[in-house]
C-alpha cells in the first residue's frame, strides 16, 4: 500500500500533522510497517477538503480526515478491504465518489504543472525521477541552446506571472544580449492576496522549477540562477533547499553538470514580503541587497539585469512548465490553449465558491465552467455576484461576462488581466464598492512611493472611494476617481501603479450603480 498524506500547507493549517503521527503509530502497531508506504506529498488542490489521505493501489479519496479516523482506515480498508463509506467525497446529491479522478473538482483539470504535486514526495528526488523528471533537462542538453529556445518559442508559453510576455522570446533576447555573464531568477514573491499558485508548486514539486531553470540557464548560457521565494513560505524555502542539496549531491546542479561541459549553481533569497517585490526590477535590485523598488526600464533585464548583467527572469510556473515542453514537444504543448494563449493556467479559486483550492485548466475555458462546473459554484446556494481575477491589478467581472474565456487577450478586454491566477468569487452579499476599497488599500499601502503618481494618486483615489462607503461621497467623485485612475496608469513607473486603479475601473464599469447607491442612500 501507499499512502499520500498531504503536507502542504493547507492541510497542515487544517491538521494534517496530528493525522500523520496517527498514521505511523497504527501502521506500526499492526505490524504492517514492511507493506504500507506512508508518504508525505504537496498539495493535491482540494484545499477546502483537507486534510486529505489518498490510498493506492485504487486511488481512493479520502477527505478531512482526522487522527480519530485514520484506524479505521487502516482497519477497514488496508486489512478489510471495505472502502470508509463515510470520508469519501460526497456528490451534491448524497452519492458517495471513492475515485480521486471522478471527483468533479478534479474531472475538469488537466493537470500538467500540478500533475506531480500530491503524487510524489517533493524531498525525495528519487520519486521525481520516477515519473520522468530532468528527461526535459537532458534532452535539452542534446541540442543546440538556439533549438532549444526554439522549441520553448514554438510552444507559445507565455510567462505565467502577469504580463504574458512569450517565454522563448524573453530568452532569447537574453541569449542574445552581449556579455558573458548572464543570469537566471525565478520570481516566487508570490503576493496577490488570495494565490497560492507558486506556494503549492514549490512545495509540491521543487525539482520541476529547478529543472526549469537548468533548462533556462542552458539556453540562454547563464551559470548561476536565483530563486526570489518570499520569506513567509517557510516550507516552499526548506523544500527548495532541499531540492537544491539533492541535485547538487547526483551532479545535476554544479560544475560541468554530466560532463557536458555546462556548469549552473542555483541560489535561494528570501525576500521581506514587500509586494513590490514581484516587480522585476524591484526583485533584482532587492537581490543585490538594496531596498527593493522598481528601476526605469529601458534597459530592460534581458540587457541590464542582475548586477548589469543581463537577466533572464521567470515565474515559477512558467518554469515549472518547461520540463513538460522540452519532454514531450512543442506541438503537444501547443496543441492546448485557445488563441495566442497556449498550454494549461493554474488558478487558486476561493472566496464564496463551493471547491476552493487550486486548480489548473486548459487556456480558454470559461469563468462559468472554472466556477461552477470545477468549483461547485456558490457557497450556501446564494447567487454569484462576481469574480475578481488577476489579484489586485486585475478586475471584477460580473454575471454577465461569466461565459468570458480565460485567457489573456479575452480576460484584458473585460478589462481583467490573467495576472498571477488569483480568482476571488463573491456573492450577492458582497459590496463591489467595499472590495474596490479592499484592493485599493492594498496597492496604497504596497506603493513604494517612488514616484508621485503611485504614490500621491492612490492616496487621492482611496480617499475617495473611503468616503463614498462612509455615505460621504458625491456624484462627482465618480468623475474624479476615473480622470485620476487614468492618469495614475499612463504615469506610474512599474506595473504596481499602472494597475492599481484597476479593480475601481472595473467595478465602476460593471457595478456604477452600486456607487450611486452609496451616494444617494445617504441623502
Ligand atoms: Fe513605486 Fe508605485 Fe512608482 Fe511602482 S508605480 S515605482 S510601486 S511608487
Amino acid at each position: 500500500w501507499r499512502l499520500l498524506l498531504c503536507a502542504g500547507t493547507g492541510c497542515i493549517a487544517s491538521g494534517g500533522a496530528p493525522v500523520v503521527a496517527a498514521l505511523r503509530e497504527v501502521v506500526e502497531e499492526r505490524g504492517m510497517s514492511n507493506q504500507v508506504a506512508i508518504v508525505l506529498t504537496g498539495c493535491h488542490g482540494f484545499c477546502e477538503q483537507g486534510p486529505i489521505v489518498v490510498v493506492e493501489p485504487g486511488n481512493t479519496f479520502y477527505r478531512r480526515v482526522s487522527a480519530a479516523d485514520v484506524r479505521d482506515i487502516v482497519d477497514t480498508h488496508l486489512i478489510g478491504g471495505q472502502k470508509v463509506d463515510r470520508l469519501l467525497y460526497r456528490l451534491p446529491g448524497g452519492e458517495a465518489v471513492a475515485s480521486y479522478p471522478e471527483i468533479p473538482f478534479y474531472a475538469r483539470q488537466h493537470r500538467i504543472v500540478l500533475a506531480n504535486c500530491g503524487h510524489i514526495n517533493p524531498e525525495d528526488l528519487g520519486e521525481y525521477l520516477a515519473r520522468q523528471g530532468y528527461r526535459g533537462f537532458l534532452k535539452a542538453l542534446a541540442m543546440e541552446r538556439a533549438a532549444v529556445i526554439a522549441e520553448v518559442k514554438r510552444s507559445g508559453l507565455r510567462g505565467r506571472g502577469g504580463a504574458g510576455f512569450l517565454t522563448g522570446q524573453k530568452w532569447e533576447f537574453t541569449a542574445d544580449a552581449p556579455g558573458e555573464e548572464k543570469y537566471i531568477v525565478c520570481n516566487a514573491d508570490e503576493g496577490d492576496p488570495g494565490a497560492f499558485m507558486d506556494r503549492s508548486v514549490l512545495e509540491g514539486d521543487p525539482h520541476a522549477v529547478l529543472e526549469g531553470m537548468l533548462v533556462a540557464g542552458y539556453a540562454i548560457g547563464a551559470r548561476e540562477g536565483y530563486i526570489y521565494v518570499r520569506a513567509e513560505y517557510p516550507l516552499a524555502i526548506r523544500r527548495l533547499r532541499t531540492a537544491i542539496a539533492q541535485a547538487e549531491a547526483c551532479g545535476l546542479l554544479g560544475e560541468n553538470i554530466l560532463a557536458s561541459g555546462f556548469s549552473f549553481r542555483v541560489y535561494v533569497k528570501a525576500g521581506a514580503g514587500a509586494f513590490v517585490c514581484g516587480e522585476e526590477t524591484a526583485l533584482l535590485t532587492s537581490i543585490e541587497g538594496n531596498r527593493g523598488m522598481p528601476r526605469v526600464r529601458p534597459p530592460y533585464p534581458a540587457v541590464k539585469g542582475l548586477w548589469s548583467k543581463p537577466t533572464n527572469i521567470n515565474n515559477v510556473e512558467t518554469l515549472a512548465n518547461i520540463p513538460h515542453i522540452l519532454r514531450r514537444g512543442a506541438d503537444w504543448y501547443a496543441a492546448m490553449g485557445v488563441g495566442r494563449s497556449k498550454g494549461s493556467k493554474v488558478f487558486a479559486l476561493t472566496g464564496k465558491v463551493n471547491n476552493t483550492g487550486l486548480v489548473e485548466v486548459p487556456m480558454g475555458l470559461s469563468l462559468r465552467e472554472i466556477i461552477f462546473a470545477i468549483g461547485g459554484g456558490i457557497q450556501g446556494g446564494k447567487a454569484f455576484k462576481a469574480v475578481q481575477i488577476g489579484g489586485p491589478s486585475g478586475g471584477c467581472l460580473p454575471e454577465s461576462l461569466l461565459d468570458t474565456p480565460v485567457d489573456y487577450e479575452s480576460l484584458l478586454e473585460a478589462g481583467a488581466m490573467v495576472g498571477s491566477g488569483g480568482l476571488v468569487v463573491m456573492d450577492e452579499s458582497t459590496c463591489m464598492v467595499d472590495i474596490a476599497r479592499y484592493f485599493l488599500n492594498f496597492t496604497q499601502q504596497e506603493s513604494c512611493g517612488k514616484c508621485a503618481p503611485c504614490r500621491e494618486g492612490t492616496k487621492r483615489m482611496l480617499e475617495i472611494v473611503t468616503r463614498i462607503t462612509e455615505g460621504e461621497g458625491r456624484l462627482e467623485d465618480l468623475e474624479a476617481l476615473e480622470k485620476l485612475a487614468a492618469v495614475i496608469k499612463d504615469t506610474s513607473l512599474c506595473g504596481l501603479g499602472q494597475s492599481a486603479p484597476n479593480p475601481v475601473l472595473t467595478t465602476l464599469r460593471y457595478f456604477r450603480d452600486e456607487y450611486e447607491a452609496h451616494i444617494h442612500d445617504q441623502r
